[in-house]
């Protein structure tokens, strides 16, 4: 028999069974260089597709494999700030550039745009919520508010929260006090300019969020997924490129680009467990031997080999998977629980002394600090 749009939704139970446990790769719908998504796809447990060409590229994989991928779009929505009347960000707004008058429209437009993702095969639909200010407790109630009135078994809570939620100890008792009678997924994605994790008591104060509510999923995220999953995240997305490991605030920019060039390729470093731009890690190394790779990307080779063009940039992208998956498989395999979390610190532990081994043979002893959320993954206090 054919298989008809929205069949998939019909034979599977909720969407919290089918992402259970999984860490999906978060990357970019197109990419200018040919990475194959759909690979990329079948080699993970599933993927979060962002950009316009999302809904499009998620519906032809399922066309070619009905139900076969986790597959799920990424609404993108983080470019204006929410506001308690207009928490999510609705294609009439955009069309008139003015909000609705009725709310009974706004929550009708929401429903069917959660259709629409479903339609397309998504394994679940997310919702476009805007960028959540620091303490802005009311519009936080208003996302949770309109998440009733959406199926809880398809529907995910995207929160994108603004990192300082997690310093204000007030704000994150609030944060789960609203969120924890909602049975939906929630899925929260931080902001900041930089790394939402720099600085102090923030990895501590995430791990109180995951670890306090049901059916929380940490999404858009680097390495940082992986502490999240350790400590008993419902799923987890890691970003593919450098924009898809964390959310900015509306208006905010991205560091600077190196010289010469508008393209900055990142490099996951296997021993630190730590992002480097290419040409930072080749002047950290300077004269000391370039350190070896034996990713299924880099079959042995320097990661000092890496420029900053496009062209690097992508197989970087594809080393930096292929780094942290190993990873992923192991906590996978370990007993979730204390096992799993001990795992993952002796990971972080191991990351942690190889920082001060390299430090010892590097000549400007600056040259190299321990992130600090790194330290507290490996067991210091934050
Ligand atoms: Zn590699």
């Amino acid at each position: 028999m054919t298989e008809q749009p929205g069949d998939h939704l019909r034979r599977t139970g909720p969407a919290w069974k089918l992402l259970q446990d999984k860490i999906l790769v978060h990357t970019r719908a197109s990419t200018r260089n040919g990475f194959n998504l759909a690979r990329s796809a079948s080699e993970h447990d599933g993927i979060i597709l962002c950009g316009a060409d999302a809904l499009p590229a998620i519906c032809s994989f399922h066309r070619q494999a009905p139900g076969q991928r986790l597959q799920l779009a990424d609404p993108d929505s983080y470019g204006d700030y929410a506001t308690p009347d207009t928490p999510f960000r609705l294609a009439s707004h955009s069309l008139s550039g003015q909000q609705s008058l009725f709310e009974e429209d706004q929550a009708e437009e929401l429903r069917n745009s959660q259709q629409g993702q479903l339609y397309n095969g998504a394994t679940a639909s997310l919702t476009p919520t805007r960028y959540i200010r620091a303490g802005d407790r009311q519009t936080v109630a208003a996302a949770a508010q309109a998440a009733w009135g959406l199926d809880s078994q398809r529907t995910i809570l995207t929160l994108p929260l603004d990192y300082q939620w997690l310093r204000e100890p007030g704000d994150l008792d609030y944060l789960i006090a609203t969120l924890a009678d909602l049975p939906h997924i929630k899925a929260i994605a931080l902001g900041a300019a930089r790394n939402p994790l720099a600085t102090r008591g923030t990895v501590i104060a995430l791990r109180k969020l995951i670890t306090s509510l049901e059916r929380v999923a940490l999404i858009r995220t680097d390495l940082a997924g992986l502490d999240a999953y350790a400590h008993g995240a419902l799923f987890v997305s890691i970003g593919m490129q450098t924009p898809m490991r964390h959310i900015r605030p509306p208006g905010s920019t991205g560091p600077p680009m190196p010289r010469k060039s508008n393209v900055t390729t990142m490099v996951l470093h296997p021993q630190l467990m730590d992002y480097f731009r290419a040409d930072t890690l080749r002047d950290l190394y300077g004269r000391l031997p370039g350190p070896r790779c034996d990713c299924t990307v880099c079959t042995g080779r320097s990661l000092l080999r890496f420029d900053h063009n496009l062209s690097d940039q992508e197989e970087a992208n594809r080393h930096n998977n292929a780094t942290w998956l190993p990873w992923a498989d192991h906590l996978q395999r370990t007993e979730p629980g204390p096992d799993r979390r001990s795992t993952w610190q002796h990971l972080c532990y191991d990351a942690h002394n190889a920082h001060q081994e390299l430090r010892e043979l590097l000549s400007g002893p600056g040259a190299l600090e321990t992130p600090r959320w790194l330290r507290v993954w490996a067991g210091d206090p934050d």
